[in-house]
């Protein structure tokens, strides 16, 4: 592994601020028992492989069973030599503390170095021959991290080792088969967050394109950007930076910082999401058609996170906001993915903005009520009420300045269907606010789900007949 620089040390600027606020937020993951799987994008020498090796500067401890080359949870031991193992025996057992696992899978690694093989040297033990099991790269980093550089690199030249990730990432936890000629298949579950790089613009392509599968299985896709003022190139160029790299108090401030997220990660299973806010993901995630239940997973997880992250107790849309792109972007297109930050954020500003949504005197009572009532929770009212009401408190407004001074009528006159009657097809409209507005007689639907009858009237089908 190429030498490790100071994490904290490393300048943070637009293009990389993303890969940080990822890094940490799966690191806290691993920690609650919540490990992330995060790709980072970007173009060769932006520095992301940089950030990511970083880390292990920072990386807090965990406790293992003393030893254990599967790095064994004392609480819950995985490994052949101690899942078997008696609560009083494991009462017993030595522990340590270790620092969480990073290990890195390279190219040209073979199966055996990244699954694991037979234990030669166990085997040939002259006072105590035995045939166990080597635990490769995947099984020695249970509990942490394994980076992948180039990824997409290595889903085009070794899809063997791509399908043992696929395996390893494919439910969490994972697994992975060790499995040796004479030997019973030895089958482990895997606790790992994978980190992996790629860069889209050079040979073989995005590993969107090469493995899409594989690409789904991340969590999340960061991308990275170039620093993009002279201020901040100047503060990297910076020979003090250099120095500071290798300095004591950069290396304690790694520390402090794994330390924080080790705290924060304690707070995990404290952290509530509001019912209103995971009711607006399941309803983007079916009126969008995501492929894969991973996207609403990813956003739900990272949220929770990203609260931990902020100290807070509660996931907030800013928390949700702040993970939704790189849960999203390599899943949807780009178009799409607008339009879905565009209704989260309508989301957001109704739910911290109530009268928003309750301008209208045109609600029900009881609806306009639970508004105010609800707060942080999912407001009753469909998107459609909601729209209606801005749209009815914007009409009354405006009808109000204008009918200042004249006997006008009153908010609740405009709504009412006596008003609506009154506005016979004769009446000028040259204001579109003027316009009444009316609930459409049924729920819209996407054209292509429409029924035959539905979309086409009896009237065009006759006419088709005359021809
Ligand atoms: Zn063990």
């Amino acid at each position: 592994m190429a030498s490790v620089r100071s994490y904290t040390s490393l300048i943070r600027h637009e293009g990389n601020q993303e890969l940080f606020f990822f890094t940490e937020l799966s690191v806290i993951g691993l920690k609650a028992g919540m490990p992330i799987h995060v790709h980072v994008e970007g173009l060769r020498g932006t520095g992301k492989t940089t950030i990511l090796r970083a880390a292990s500067s920072f990386l807090p401890q965990s406790v293992r069973i003393k030893d254990c080359r599967f790095n064994c949870d004392p609480v819950k031991p995985h490994c052949p030599q101690h899942i078997l193992l008696s609560k009083e025996q494991l009462d017993a057992v030595e522990t340590e503390q270790v620092k969480i696992p990073f290990l890195e899978i390279s190219h040209a690694a073979k199966i055996g170095t990244v699954v694991g093989t037979l234990d030669l040297k166990q085997l040939t033990n002259k006072k105590e021959p035995e045939a166990a099991l080597l635990p490769g790269t995947l099984p020695q980093a249970h509990r942490g991290i394994v980076l992948v550089d180039e990824i997409n690199r290595l889903a085009d030249t070794a899809p063997e080792l791509t399908d043992i990730m696929l395996d390893a990432m494919g439910t969490k936890p994972g697994r992975v088969q060790i499995e040796e000629n004479g030997l019973p298949t030895v089958s482990l579950p895997l606790q790992i967050s994978v980190w992996a790089t790629s860069n889209p613009d050079e040979d073989p392509g995005s590993l969107a394109d090469i493995r899409r599968q594989l690409s789904d299985r991340f969590d999340f896709t960061v991308q990275m950007g170039r620093p993009k003022e002279v201020r901040t190139l100047l503060a990297i160029l910076s020979p003090e930076l250099e120095l500071a790299a290798i300095q004591k108090t950069v290396v304690e401030a790694d520390i402090l910082l794994g330390q924080h997220l080790a705290e924060m990660a304690e707070q995990v299973g404290r952290i509530k999401i509001p019912s209103g806010i995971l009711e607006s993901l399941a309803e983007v995630y079916i009126k969008h058609h995501f492929e894969s239940l991973r996207s609403l997973e990813a956003l739900k997880t990272g949220a929770v996170l990203a609260a931990a992250r902020r100290n807070r107790q509660q996931v907030t849309w800013d928390d949700v906001l702040s993970v939704a792109p790189a849960a999203l972007r390599h899943r949807i297109s780009p178009d799409e993915l607008t339009v879905i930050l565009q209704e989260l954020q309508r989301e957001k500003r109704v739910t911290e903005n109530p009268a928003w949504a309750a301008g209208s005197s045109a609600l029900p009572e009881k609806a306009s009520q639970s508004t105010r009532k609800s707060g942080q929770s999912k407001r009753s009212l469909s998107w459609w009420s909601r729209f209606m009401a801005w749209w009815n408190s914007l009409l009354g407004s405006r009808r109000d300045n204008r009918q200042q001074g004249t006997a006008s009528t009153k908010d609740t006159d405009i709504q009412s269907k006596s008003a609506r009657r009154k506005l016979g097809p004769s009446t000028k409209r040259s204001n579109p606010l003027d316009m009444p507005l009316v609930t459409p007689p049924a729920v819209a639907r996407p054209l292509l789900e429409l029924d035959i009858s539905d979309a086409i009237t009896v009237g065009e089908v006759d006419n088709d007949h005359k021809k």
